[in-house]
């Protein structure tokens, strides 16, 4: 499966313990993320992660135009819901792709560990056979 990782500042250091902690699970599947964030998760856990560009930069719109493709079967979005974002409209329209595409998002950490567990369980398996 190809997982996306994007988290806002006030996540990140959530995303980085959360991939500690699933790093087992993450290391079967490919993985890219936003810049910041990738760069972070990846010094942290030693998984290969392709990384974008940051966030503000246009890194979740180079997602967003894999998700267009039918190239991501997973985001993890850890958001701070309490900040302004000056690429707000660009989030928003990231999560609407994935509602478009049917792609399983998690906004925070919590929907994160039931996706997690999803996909090591094999709940995720016929996204395999969709393509
Ligand atoms: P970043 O981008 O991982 O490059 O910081 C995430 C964001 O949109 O804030």
């Amino acid at each position: 499966m190809n997982i996306a990782l994007i988290a806002h500042d006030a996540k990140k250091e959530l995303m980085v313990q959360f991939c500690i902690a699933y790093c087992g699970i993450l290391s079967r599947h490919n993985i890219c993320a936003t810049g910041t964030t990738g760069k972070l998760v990846s010094d942290a856990t030693g998984l290969n992660i392709t990384r974008f560009l940051s966030g503000p930069q246009g890194g979740g719109e180079q997602i967003a135009s894999r998700i267009r493709c039918n190239e991501i079967d997973m985001v993890l979005f850890f958001r701070d819901p309490l900040t302004a974002k000056p690429q707000e409209p660009n989030d928003m329209t990231l999560l609407r792709l994935c509602d478009v595409h049917n792609i399983p998002v998690a906004t925070n950490i919590a929907t994160g560990e039931v996706l997690i567990h999803g996909l090591e369980r094999g709940d995720l398996d016929w996204r395999n056979y969709s393509r």
